[in-house]
């Protein structure tokens, strides 16, 4: 059993149609398979129940047939097999939401047309995993996308060998008028021909290849240049490798969406990398140098300045990753830690007491906060 409209959109029965649109569209927001935390399935069951809702509640007909009838008095409304997004209607209303990446997932700019008239198929995404190196470095990947294609033996047509005829009920227009009187004239209604579902033609025999659909689904092999400097989120545009158009229209557009995984030694920030070193206490003090392995693999000589602190970032410049239209490089930032040994021999013991004992004095002395010195004077006061 499907669930309520007004449940699924958090809306009272008596909602007016601003309340219901300011629902879908914060709930869209939220459950949009682009933005959602969700598991893409999830997200996308999730956002067509929201969108379903909506369909039936924005129209004042159909909502008024759910309100009698409950789930049935709208199912003949969508195809046998449910609600689908040609049946979405409201593709300005979420068009705004997302700009035109998805104009044609929602048949976007068919509504009010007649159904034979060309227009573009829909767009797809296609979701792609990157290593950082992958965006140091671009990356060329062979992607298998699923699309529908016209179906050749009956060129679009859904005919057995192409043959068709203009249907007889609509004159091949796709749409028929139906004239009502009423108290303040007569009121013209357009609807889709029910003899050829709006197509303008009819087949005495159903093409045997697409089963009359005048499309097939099949795998296109895309080489694809993936290149540096991509981002989280990024998209990659190939043209017309959607799916294939209505009527002659043209093949929507596929859209590669980019995600960085996460690297186990650097951060990304931006085109800077982030990474970690220890040294040793002498280093610090007395300064040094470390090696640094940069994001490639290559090893670089750090110096480390005297009287490094800990936590201090030092930066290898050039070391991070490209800049989006550009040629130069961000850079590497190196945070420094320490490493405290666990174990110490005998004779670092006696080394480190002996540097412990005159540091003493030192620390005492002027080279210290007047803070700590006040804390100080206090305790010797208390002891005394
Ligand atoms: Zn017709
Ligand atoms: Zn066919």
């Amino acid at each position: 059993m499907p669930r309520d409209y007004y449940e699924i959109l958090g809306v009272e029965k008596t909602a007016t149609p601003e309340e219901i649109k300011k629902a879908y569209r914060s709930l869209a927001k939220k459950h949009h398979p682009d933005v959602s935390s969700d598991p893409k399935e999830v997200a996308e069951a999730k956002f067509k129940e929201i969108s379903e809702a909506y369909e039936v509640l924005s129209d004042q007909e159909k909502r008024s047939l759910y309100d009698q009838y409950g789930h049935d008095g709208v199912k003949q409304q969508f195809g046998a097999d449910g609600f689908s997004w040609n049946d979405f209607t409201r593709a300005e209303d979420i068009s705004d939401i997302f700009g035109d990446l998805f104009g044609g997932m929602f048949g976007g700019g068919r509504r009010g047309q007649s159904r034979n008239a060309p227009s573009q198929g829909e767009s797809l995404r296609y979701d792609l995993e990157i290593t950082l190196r992958d965006v140091l470095e671009g990356k060329k990947v062979n992607l298998d996308v699923p699309h529908t294609v016209v179906c050749d033996p009956c060129k679009g047509t859904g005919g057995k060998d192409g043959k068709v005829t203009t249907c007889q009920t609509c004159g091949g227009a796709g749409q028929v008028q139906q004239v009502r009187r009423s108290p303040f004239g007569n009121m013209v209604t357009v609807s889709d021909c029910p003899d050829c579902r709006g197509r303008g033609r009819t087949s005495a025999e159903k093409c045997p290849h697409c089963r009359g659909s005048g499309r097939i689904t099949k795998d296109s092999h895309i080489d694809l240049k993936v290149p540096p400097g991509m981002e989280e989120g990024m998209r990659l545009r190939v043209t017309e490798a959607g799916n294939a158009g209505y009527n002659g229209g043209p093949p929507g557009d596929l859209f590669v969406v980019i995600h960085v995984k996460q690297d186990k030694v650097f951060d990304r920030d931006g085109s800077n990398l982030w990474t970690g070193i220890t040294t040793s206490y002498p280093k610090l003090v007395l300064g040094g140098e470390e090696t640094v392995k940069t994001l490639e693999g290559e090893k670089v000589l750090l110096r480390i300045p005297q009287g490094t602190q800990v936590g201090t970032v030092l930066r290898i410049v050039g070391k991070g990753l490209p800049r989006t239209n550009s040629s130069s490089r961000g850079d590497l930032m190196v945070r420094v830690s320490i490493n405290v040994p666990k174990k110490v021999t005998d004779e670092e013991r006696e080394l480190l007491m002996k540097l412990d004992s005159s540091i003493k004095p030192a620390s005492s002395g002027k080279g210290k906060s007047k803070l700590s010195k006040k804390i100080k004077d206090t305790l010797d006061d208390i002891t005394r």
